[in-house]
């Protein structure tokens, strides 16, 4: 059971179907894919490199414009992004970006090929907290510009919810731990252990750097008050976080209720089921029309074999049994479970950083938050709550910090 959560459960590209699924591209002017990358990552100029063999010159596309591109390639939904744009589309199927995007990543971590060089020093300091996709992207666009850039983060490794959260049969740790290390080596100073508001001070920061970046995420799992204190129930977060610290290796009661239907809940329900859960249930307050997760993950935990009831509201809970009713129609529904896993979504968990969040939010759409202090993720004003949304916001809001505070 262990092996299917640790394996990567889609398949990738082989050196012969590559060059297949490249010769489908279109190679369109003005390709409608790269316009629909919020991170520019310019699919249409690396499919084109591939289809001439050229998988060098299509690492270097993917990098220097995504320094998370081996993650992106493996979560992104593309099916929101480039696939959807894709001109092919309108033949057959779009052509499957994410996965030659993920042969190419491959390629250019098998080769030890090196896109990133270090840049000259600027003279200018920035502290970042948080060590999620937000704060290590905003980290190697600013050393990318030749700012000096510590940052700090509360756990004990770097990845935010890339570590913790997305399950390993989705990205392989060994995957991220590579991208982490290439921005190390452009020459990121790391403290992790560092919980800023406890151990350091955000004011502290800013008297010491030139520019501070929040990227704290939205690292709690949020609980409706009736399933609070019941020791039946743990959220999302916390379930996907025990299950991938442990490689897989916990215990899984047989029959598990899933409260919620986004991404997360069905990483949630697939996981359960590859550990070897008997039944797994998600009860969604949206009807199916309306789900909010994607259609690949939703795709993969029916597959899986979970079982999904949209468009009930929990209205009851008594011990490990859960009622609910439809949204709609007159209709109840009752689940008793060996274990309740909330999956409603994640707010932020900011105690002691003495910062005013509004709607789990700081700052304005600019991404500034304050005198010195920036925001990128999943806490900044940025609609995109995704990891691409991170790197684009880390993209934007270095070269502000660069133009207001780079001393050009
Ligand atoms: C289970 C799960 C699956 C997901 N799957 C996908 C997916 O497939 N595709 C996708 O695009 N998006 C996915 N997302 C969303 C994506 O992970 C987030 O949008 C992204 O991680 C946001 O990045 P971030 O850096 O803002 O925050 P985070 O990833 O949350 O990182 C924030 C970091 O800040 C640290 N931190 C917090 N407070 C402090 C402090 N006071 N001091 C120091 N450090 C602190 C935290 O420990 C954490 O490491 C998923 C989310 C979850 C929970
Ligand atoms: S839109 Fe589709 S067909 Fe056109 S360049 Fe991009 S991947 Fe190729």
């Amino acid at each position: 059971m262990k092996d299917k959560y640790t394996s990567e459960l889609e398949p990738g590209f082989t050196p012969v179907t590559i060059g297949g699924e490249a010769a489908r591209c279109l190679l369109c002017h003005d390709a409608p894919c790269s316009k629909a990358c919020p991170a520019g990552t310019d699919p249409a100029k690396f499919i084109r490199s591939v289809r001439f063999r050229n998988f060098k010159g299509a690492a270097e596309t993917i990098r220097e414009n995504n320094v998370l591109g081996a993650v992106c390639a493996r979560v992104c939904p593309q099916e929101k992004y480039c696939q959807m744009g894709c001109s092919r589309s309108g033949i057959d199927r779009p052509i499957e970006i994410g996965l030659i995007q993920r042969y190419v990543t491959d390629m250019e971590a098998a080769l030890g090929m090196k896109v990133l060089e270090k840049a000259a020093p600027n003279g200018k300091k920035a502290a970042v907290i948080g060590g999620g996709p937000g704060g290590l992207a905003v980290a190697a666009e600013l050393l990318k510009r030749g700012w000096a850039v510590e940052l700090f983060e509360k756990d004990a490794k770097l990845g935010g919810y890339l570590r913790y959260g997305v399950p390993e049969y989705r990205l392989p740790s060994k995957v991220l731990d590579l991208e982490i290390q290439r921005i190390l080596d452009l020459g990121l100073v790391a403290h992790t252990g560092v919980e800023v508001g406890k151990d350091v001070t955000v004011d502290g920061l800013k008297g010491q750097f030139d520019a501070v970046v929040l990227a704290i995420g939205l690292s709690a799992g949020k609980w409706l008050p009736m399933f609070e204190g019941n020791p039946a129930v743990e959220t999302a977060v916390s379930f996907l976080r025990r299950a991938k610290d442990a490689g897989g290796e916990i215990d899984i009661p047989a029959n598990v209720l899933v409260v919620g239907g986004g991404d997360v809940s069905m990483d949630v329900c697939t996981t359960l089921k590859l550990l070897g859960a008997k039944n797994v249930t998600a009860v969604v307050y949206e009807e199916l029309c309306e789900f909010k997760a994607s259609r690949k993950e939703l795709a993969g935990a029916r597959e899986a074999g979970v079982s999904i009831h949209d468009g009930y509201v929990p209205t009851a809970v008594d011990g490990n049994k859960v009622t609910f009713r439809h949204r709609k129609i007159d209709a109840e529904l009752s689940y008793t479970a060996d274990r309740i896993i909330l999956a409603i979504g994640q707010e932020v968990a900011a105690g002691g950083l003495g910062l005013a969040f509004g709607r789990n939010r700081i700052g304005d759409e600019s991404l500034k938050a304050g005198d010195k202090l920036y925001v990128v993720g999943d806490v900044s004003a940025d609609p995109e709550k995704t990891v691409v949304g991170a790197v684009a916001g880390a993209k934007r809001a270095a070269a502000l910090i660069d133009e207001e505070l780079g001393g050009k």
